[in-house]
């Protein structure tokens, strides 16, 4: 069925044609009572979609893969992944589709949109809250300059879903650099088809680190880079204290970008022990653990294309050893310039100074309980000379103005501060009150959320209750994987 929907969106199908091992053919499921929820209309134009006819019945056709454009060919994307440490040989699109390449190079992708033969045991659908937290947190970190896949979209399909509850269905549209994860190295290998394997690294190559291409050995520059990409990311989302929830290889991407937001939320008090997901009990993706777990993934990357970097395992080990071992130092060197600009601190001070002044302050701030978005933005003020609104978030105040005395003297900018501390970010309370609404058909808190947090560190007048911390429930948030 090619009803020409938003009369000039062309779908490439570069992935289907280079990959077809990894690519199987399949239609999204027909959706009853489509209802646009949400469209990002700035992303639109970006892709050079006219949003009047995304809007239309063409578009939302297209948005929820039930009209695709002539020549398009939607595919499920078969991947494997390591899942909280057990190896899953077949994972893949179970309920999603990649509907092409936008003339842009990027995929246009769904989420939602019924069974597909990776479906195993589920149901192939999602549900309006869960759709529409990935389309709120994923905007909020886009907006926060951190890597990430972005979301056009969220059509109702007008078909309850069966979880503990009937819950309204949706379709989440995203667009990403690509869709290609860990888990997609792990599945090329373990066909032992090594040409499969080339042939998906060439393609990671030319998508995403074109730099590699001209290195003498490309796919050792190939994981060197997308070690480097991740190390850079993960650093990212510890210093705005972003807990993706899910660090599974198959939701840990090659070009870099955040990837499938399941259980994710931002920390409220600063721990490194914090834990939202209601299935992560033993703590594996915890808040602090994030960079040891994308080492971990990297590792398993690296498994994958041992047979891509040297003729046999025995010299490819040590390669890949070393290589891997550049996490670390990469990760640090992000952390900690990061972590400068957080203190508004100059390169005139080593690192051997602002590494304590780092340390001692976020051990102030957990033993203390205090909210790590609120605090960082107080401490810009108290670079302008007014330390109380961080002084009324510390029981601790001898050890704060201790400290605050100490990284006084390092002299710190206010104005550096204020364009890397934001003061809006999805805080779980409201983005539970936004879905909550939501899926009794209420879509302004929605509107307002995304109005704060896709401008996050623009102080506006009006919107207090969207920097505060939440009233006395902190650190007792769960989320719900998947639903
Ligand atoms: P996730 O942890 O959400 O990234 O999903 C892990 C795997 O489970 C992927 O292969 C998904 O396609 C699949 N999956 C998750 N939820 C569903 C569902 N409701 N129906 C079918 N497959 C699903
Ligand atoms: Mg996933």
């Amino acid at each position: 069925m090619s009803i020409a929907p938003a009369q000039t969106v062309v779908l490439g199908n570069r992935f289907a044609r280079e990959l077809p091992e990894l690519a199987l053919p399949w239609q999204a499921d027909a959706t009853p009572d489509p209802r646009l929820l949400v469209l990002n209309e700035p992303l639109a134009r970006e892709l050079g979609l006219d949003p009047g006819v995304l809007r239309g019945e063409a578009g939302i056709g297209l948005l929820t893969g039930t009209a695709v454009p002539e020549g398009a060919t939607p595919v499920a994307q078969a991947y494997a992944g390591h899942q909280f440490g057990g190896y899953s040989p077949r994972l893949g699109d179970g309920r999603a589709l990649l509907l092409g390449e936008l003339p842009d190079g990027r995929d246009l992708h769904l989420k939602g949109s019924g069974r597909t033969p990776f479906a195993r045991g589920g149901d192939g659908l999602a549900s309006v809250g869960p759709m529409l937290r990935e389309y709120v947190v994923s905007e909020a970190m886009h907006a926060l300059g951190i890597p990430t896949t972005r979301s056009l979209a969220v059509v109702a399909t007008g078909r309850a879903v069966q979880r503990e509850t009937l819950l309204p269905g949706a379709v989440l549209a995203r667009v990403a650099s690509s869709h290609l994860r860990v888990g997609s190295f792990q599945y090329a290998a373990a066909t032992g088809d090594v040409d499969l394997l080339r042939r998906l690294a060439d393609h990671a190559i030319d998508r995403h680190h074109p730099a590699a291409a001209g290195a003498e050995h490309r796919y050792l520059a190939l994981y060197e880079a997308v070690v480097a990409a991740q190390a850079d990311l993960v650093a990212r989302w510890m210093l705005v204290g972003f807990v993706h929830g899910v660090m599974n290889t198959d939701n840990m991407t090659i070009s870099g970008e955040t990837i499938d937001y399941g259980p994710c939320a931002f920390l409220d008090v600063y721990d490194p022990a914090t834990v939202y997901s209601s299935i992560d009990t033993g703590g594996r993706y915890a808040f602090g653990n994030q960079p040891v777990a994308a080492e971990w993934n990297l590792a398993r990357l690296a498994e994958a294309l041992l047979p891509l970097l040297a003729d046999d395992q025995e010299q490819a080990v040590p390669i890949a050893v070393e290589a891997l071992g550049t996490f670390r130092p990469r990760f640090n060197a992000a952390w900690r310039a990061g972590i400068r600009a957080k203190l508004g601190l100059s390169d005139e001070h080593g690192d051997d100074v602002v590494g304590p002044v780092a340390d001692d302050l976020l051990t102030l701030l957990r033993d203390n309980s205090v909210d790590h978005t609120s605090f960082f933005r107080a401490l810009g003020a108290a670079a302008r000379g007014d330390a109380e609104p961080a002084r009324r978030m510390v029981l601790d105040l001898a050890g704060l103005d201790a400290w605050l005395d100490r990284w006084r003297g390092l002299a710190p900018d206010a104005a550096v501060m204020d364009r890397v501390n934001p003061v809006y970010i999805p805080r779980n309370h409201l983005v539970e009150e936004a879905l909550e609404a939501a899926v009794e058909n209420d879509l302004a808190p929605l509107h307002r959320l995304l109005e704060a947090v896709t401008a996050p560190f623009d102080e506006r007048p009006g919107q207090e209750r969207y920097a505060a911390p939440a009233p006395g429930t902190a650190g007792r948030y769960v989320t719900y994987c998947g639903t």
